[in-house]
């Protein structure tokens, strides 16, 4: 399997997303000597590269931002020989070897590794993206300790909004949930836990319609979805986990996915297709963690390396 000189006619492996997990295996396989090449539309690093501060990977007692963790991570694989190529994936044809099409070129490798996340769902309202990062976000483990001793807002009513609710109760003088329901998604024994926290608070049935501020976000106006009344609440800050979109609807059908689109894969990270595999916040079931990630990307490479053993 050893690196070639030029970019190889057939892939040893294609990653499919320049993320923490993607990049981690990226190292690995370049280490291993698997000629490796690394698809990303946008630039490396995913979700990390869009935090300002990263204070929980370990390593870095002072934090580090995302940008420059995610750069560090690029430099890495690069240095070992993985090649990451600015593309969007449209398909996958399931041929062996796998045949990937993009904006560009097409590519063959004899694994993929779909390693391209997810985006956090845009609640699409005035003001969101002008407070972006300050008094918005969409991660409540990585900002929530910017926001300490304030009073918070958290949109949304599924696991992620009432797991966020838990965790900035600890930190924050008050959370108030805003849903747009009057019953929440959660989980029974997440919505047992909320309700017993006297720092948390619901508003029912409401909707954001506008986050409003001026060097950073000081209030939104919401509406209640059946009388229309409008109001406006003042808050320290929004976080908004009205779900997830995994990255996924350039995957062929063979590959499965739970109801919500996440990929389905086996202990071993392989998912319906034998040769594919998936790691990081794609796949169902991950911790949407950096830390968690880069884990899942050493996984998922040790078994993309056994696969390769057998196909040899
Ligand atoms: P989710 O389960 O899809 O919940 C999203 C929530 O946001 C729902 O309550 C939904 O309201 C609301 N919502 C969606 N679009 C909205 C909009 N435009 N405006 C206002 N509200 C909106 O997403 P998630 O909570 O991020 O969870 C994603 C997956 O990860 C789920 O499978 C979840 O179980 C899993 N997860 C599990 C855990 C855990 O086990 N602790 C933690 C986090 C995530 P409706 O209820 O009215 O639809």
């Amino acid at each position: 399997m050893g690196a070639g000189s030029g970019p190889p006619a057939i892939w040893d492996l294609a990653i499919i997303g320049a993320g923490a997990a993607g990049l981690t295996c990226a190292i690995y396989a370049g280490r291993g000597r698997l000629r490796t090449v690394v698809l990303e539309k946008m630039m490396p690093g995913g979700q990390v590269a869009l935090n300002d501060l990263i204070e929980n990977y370990p390593g870095f007692a002072d934090g580090i931002s995302g940008l420059e963790l995610a750069q560090e991570m690029a430099k890495q694989a690069a240095r070992f020989g993985a090649e990451i190529q600015t593309a969007e994936v449209h398909s996958i044809e399931i041929e062996r070897p796998f045949r990937i099409l993009t904006s560009g070129e097409a590519y063959q490798a004899k694994a993929v590794l779909i390693a391209t996340g997810c985006s956090p769902r845009r609640l699409g309202v005035p003001g969101e993206k002008e407070y972006y990062t300050r008094g918005v976000s969409y991660c409540a483990t990585c900002d929530g300790p910017l926001f300490a001793g304030k009073s918070l807002l958290i949109v949304g009513g599924g696991n992620t909004a009432i797991d966020d609710a838990l965790y900035l109760a600890n930190l924050a003088a008050d959370v108030t949930v805003v849903h747009r329901r009057d019953k929440l998604r959660a989980d029974l024994i997440l919505q047992e836990r909320a309700f017993a926290n006297p720092k948390i608070d619901f508003l029912w049935s409401h909707v954001v319609t506008e986050i409003k501020g001026n060097e950073s976000a000081e209030a939104v106006t919401v509406r209640h979805v059946e009388t229309g009344e409008a109001q406006e609440v003042a808050t320290g800050g929004v976080f908004i986990a009205i779900g997830e979109i995994p990255q996924t609807g350039f995957l062929p059908e063979q590959v499965h996915k739970d109801d919500s689109g996440y990929v389905l894969a086996k202990d071993t990270f392989e998912t319906t297709v034998p040769g594919i595999f998936v790691a990081g916040d794609v796949r169902a079931g991950a911790y949407r963690q950096i830390a968690a990630a880069v884990g899942e990307g050493v996984m998922a490479y040790r078994n993309i390396w056994n696969y390769l053993e057998v196909q040899k």
